[in-house]
């Protein structure tokens, strides 16, 4: 049996909080079970130029609260190519790297896949994105915090939308996802949520208008999910001015400010908890899997089908929204 002696850990893609929690619990479950840490700046970018930097238990001191990812993160096309793999490849040989610990969304295990099968080593995916779109896992480290931002915002929006006795779109992050827009409406008390998952079969801008949904109230909050589908909460906003333009509606663009700030204690718990299970599923000799929770289990879920499957909103939150909203 071949034990893991030294990882490479990197972050990748769009920044999440919580990532530097599971750098932290990476980093210690790795050495605690006797393997050395290598961290690796700027994601594939630093693997490919070897920006690289051996880590001591103290370098993950006093960054569990901290938001963002010390190692930093970056988006990197030379990864795509073959060259590009080779020379991380490469560099992996050279720092004596026997398995690599990628803490990522979607496009982070597209790219891990194929270089683990390319060069024949293991690797384990941590899901680090705000937007909870990752298929095998119920949670991904940075959701419950970027709830949590957009509920405190709407909060805010909330008190001139009554002031002003006005409608609100508010637009969230989610790519094309209506996790954050779903579950935000709901925990803030907006009127709606109009989310991509279901643009094709329902208008929903349309069922609002027939639902009367302004008629008992002064203010209406709807929450929009960034989408290509629906054109966001401009997009909306702006099919509403020409279909019903006895409406007069106000437009909240949250962007980044969604994905900044100090994770919550169930984004710090759910990362600690990964980032430990990434060293375990590297003892069981997993070599191409995400590791997520499903039920308040840890699970091991390949590549593979994290990658591919898309994971369904729960729409009987709808309804919910549909009753508490009358
Ligand atoms: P987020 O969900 O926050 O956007 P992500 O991990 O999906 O995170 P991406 O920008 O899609 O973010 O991917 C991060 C990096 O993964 C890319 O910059 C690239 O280096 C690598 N990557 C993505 N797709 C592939 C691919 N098909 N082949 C090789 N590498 C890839």
């Amino acid at each position: 049996m071949y034990q893991v002696k030294c990882i490479g850990m990197l972050t990748s893609g769009g920044d999440a909080p919580g990532m530097n929690a599971a750098i932290r619990a990476v980093t210690r479950a790795a050495i605690y079970n006797g393997i050395k840490v290598k961290a690796i700046y700027r994601g594939y970018k630093g693997l490919i130029t070897g920006e690289i930097k051996e880590f001591q238990t103290q370098n993950v001191s006093n960054i569990i609260q901290q938001g963002g990812t010390i190692l930093k993160t970056a988006r990197c096309m030379e990864f795509l190519t073959e060259e590009g793999r080779k020379l991380a490849f490469e560099t992996l040989q050279k720092e004596g790297i026997d398995a690599l610990v990628v803490l990522g969304g979607d496009g982070t295990f597209t790219g891990a896949r194929i270089f683990s099968q390319e060069f024949n080593i293991p690797v384990v995916g941590v899901p680090c994105t705000i937007d909870n779109d990752l298929y095998g896992t119920d949670y991904t480290i940075g959701y419950n915090t970027a709830l949590n931002t957009i509920m405190e915002a709407v909060d805010k929006i909330r008190d001139t939308a009554n002031s002003h006795e006005r409608l609100f779109f508010i637009e969230v992050m989610g790519r094309d996802a209506g996790f954050l827009a779903l579950n935000s409406a709901v925990a803030s008390g907006a009127e709606a949520a109009i989310i991509p998952e279901i643009q094709t079969e329902v208008d929903q801008l349309e069922e609002l208008i027939q639902r009367g949904f302004r008629k008992s109230k002064n203010s209406s909050i709807v929450i929009v999910a960034e989408s290509d589908a629906t054109g966001g909460a401009i997009g909306v906003a702006e099919r509403l001015k020409k279909e019903h333009p006895e409406y007069d509606a106000r437009v909240t663009i949250l962007g980044h400010i969604q994905r900044g700030g100090s994770p919550t204690a169930s984004d710090r718990v759910l990362a600690s908890r990964l980032g430990a299970a990434a060293i375990d599923a590297l003892l069981d000799e997993q070599r191409s899997v995400m590791v997520g929770v499903v039920n308040d289990e840890v699970v091991y879920v390949p590549f593979n089908k994290a990658i591919k499957h898309e994971k369904d909103v729960n729409e009987s939150l709808l309804d919910v929204l549909k009753v508490l909203s009358i």
